[in-house]
């Protein structure tokens, strides 16, 4: 698209936008700021609406966005040859000072490249210059496992913006140049610059060490940045609204951070302890205050109810007038009263995660919950006057066999009649849907040295379950196929050398199997080797503040179906994992 078009395009976004930000960019650090999807996927993305929140509450920052073109309008986009613009001023986004991407999402991966290419920017940090803008990269998948993008970054923020922003800034304004702001920025916590280090690997291809450069004043390892309490802090919460996305003009809202459930599996629950609940007065003020726009309250929290107010929160947004959608809940928490409180502010399926059918794989993995706990909860949920129950269920876990399998379909059945006893008594029946997801082992987790089980296993696995849950009245299910979990663990787990291919996948539109056989990456060395004897880990660069001996003997446990009983209580939870000391 022309500039021209993507002016109108722009303005026309703007018109419909409550809250976005608009400041001169003299005498300011200028940040382009991207979410390397659509507009309509980025808006609903409540970090990346934070990150814009956070950079432009610094009076020495100008932050705008940008996103990738609807796939109807890219191609007109890359024949056009004119530079992809940001929103709000319409400026080429090679002309700012730092280009940012808050990257949620290992698929997104590709359409970074694809915009820096869009922005007339070389894709490879070593092809760029002080003539071009620094390319900063942080999200969540960052402080899991940044290698894969690691050529393509100048920098990379490790952890949570809110306590990122405020060194980069320092950076900024102290340094005297690129070269002097990557040294300045490197000696902040939270920060990795990978042209500062070598990367040394075995013969066998393993990582050896990342070997900082003389001069640099690289660390050896990058400690996350993270908030250490919320007590003080305003929770994250849409500040643009728009009816352009895909939850409308949503208020999304932090409740709580991190889950204190320990599943060993679960990236989201170790890299996000200790458990933070934000203040209720100022969830509930942000909320008052974005009534004029929003009639919808999104939650959004892993553990919505280990908010210790959560009562009282649901119960004054209720008063609010405000529909209430949490984002998933946790079965151990959920109560008549959270319950009748979702029902009244309107909502008709409630979504839990049992992740498997049987208890005794239950342990294996740490989630601490039982058949008859989950019974019961679906009881209470459909006692509450809920119509439809949504499941996510994994395969593909250490010590599964057939009759893991048996035992999805056999909860699933007895949910069913839970479902059909309350039907029957209100004269309307609601659905049950499943969604299954192989597992794909997450870096972070007690899983991390696990290689992914076989893609025959998997194929066969899938095939199983579909016939176990074909037929069932009033139960879909929807099961992710193995090579799309396939080329998610390579980005997951890969390191550097994986570039070449999401570089392939990119030129060539998506296809990863062409993109890998073109490239020679050997996918299947990262995706399906045992690591438990590897010396360094790609992800090793970063330290996320958890043990490899605690994650090791989790997983020892696991092997032997012993839980490790979630510390409820938040003080109990910052003791036992010292995470951010
Ligand atoms: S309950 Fe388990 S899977 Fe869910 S967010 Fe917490 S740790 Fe993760």
């Amino acid at each position: 698209m022309k500039h021209w078009q993507q002016r109108e395009r722009a303005l026309e976004l703007l018109a419909k936008e409550v809250g976005y930000v608009r400041k001169p960019h003299g005498g300011k650090l200028r940040v382009a700021l991207a979410f390397p999807n659509t507009y309509f996927v980025g808006m609903s993305n409540l970090g990346f609406q934070t990150v814009y929140k956070l950079f432009n509450a610094e009076d020495d920052i100008v932050c705008e966005r940008f996103f990738l073109p609807p796939k109807s309008e890219l191609a007109a986009q890359r024949a056009s040859g004119a530079p992809v613009v940001t929103l709000e001023s319409q400026t080429p986004i090679g002309e700012f000072d730092v280009v940012a991407f808050s990257v949620s999402f290992e698929w997104d991966y590709t359409n970074v490249l694809t915009l820096l290419r869009l922005g007339g920017i070389p894709v490879r940090a070593e092809d760029r210059t002080h003539r071009h803008p620094l390319i900063l990269i942080g999200g969540a998948v960052t402080f899991v496992n940044p290698e894969p993008l690691a050529l393509f970054a100048d920098v990379i923020a490790a952890g949570e913006g809110e306590a990122l922003i405020p060194s980069l800034l320092r950076a900024f304004n102290d340094a005297s140049g690129r070269e002097d702001f990557l040294r300045r920025v490197v000696a902040e916590r939270g920060f990795y610059v990978p042209s500062f280090y070598d990367v040394h690997y075995a013969a066998d291809g393993t990582i050896a060490r990342y070997e900082p450069r003389a001069g640099t004043g690289a660390p050896p390892v990058v400690r996350k940045a993270a908030l250490k309490t919320t007590e003080a802090v305003d929770p994250p919460a849409t500040t643009i609204f728009t009816p352009e996305t895909e939850f409308g003009s949503r208020l999304l809202i932090e409740v709580v951070r991190g889950c204190a459930n320990l599943c060993r599996f679960c990236w989201a629950g170790y890299n996000y302890l200790p458990v933070r609940a934000f203040p209720k007065d100022r969830i509930l003020e942000i909320a008052r205050r974005a009534r004029a726009y929003s009639d919808h309250a999104g939650l959004v929290s892993i553990a919505l109810c280990d908010h210790p107010d959560i009562e009282e929160i649901l119960t004054e947004l209720v008063k609010m007038g405000y529909a209430i959608s949490p984002a998933s809940l946790r079965l151990d928490d959920l109560t008549p009263t959270i319950l009748d409180l979702l029902r009244q502010s309107g909502e008709r399926t409630i979504t839990i995660a049992p992740e498997v059918g049987s208890d005794r794989l239950r342990r294996v993995i740490n989630k601490t919950i039982t058949n008859e706990e989950i019974l019961h909860a679906a009881e209470l949920i459909f006692a509450s006057g809920m119509d439809n129950l949504k499941l996510y269920y994994m395969i593909g876990l250490p010590t599964e066999t057939d009759d893991d399998l048996v035992a999805i379909r056999d909860l699933t059945l007895q949910l069913r009649d839970v479902m059909m006893s309350h039907a029957r008594n209100r004269g309307q029946i609601g659905r049950i849907v499943g969604s299954v997801n192989p597992l794909v082992p997450k870096p972070g987790t007690a899983y991390q040295w696990l290689p992914m089980e076989a893609d025959v296993v998997i194929e066969q696995r899938i095939k199983r379950l579909r016939s176990l849950t074909a037929g069932i009245d009033n139960v879909y299910f929807n099961i992710k196929s193995e090579r799309h979990s396939f080329y998610q663990a390579l980005m997951s787990l890969g390191d550097r050398r994986v570039s070449p291919a999401i570089e392939a996948a990119e030129r060539n539109g998506g296809n990863w199997r062409a993109a890998v056989a073109e490239t020679g990456v050997d996918a299947d060395f990262f995706v399906f080797r045992d690591r438990s004897a590897d010396t360094t880990l790609p992800w090793d660069i970063i330290d996320g503040g958890m043990k490899d001996s605690f994650f090791r003997s989790e997983f020892e446990k696991g092997q032997r179906e012993e839980t490790t009983l979630p510390p409820k209580r938040q003080k109990e939870n910052a003791r036992l994992l010292p995470v951010l000391q």
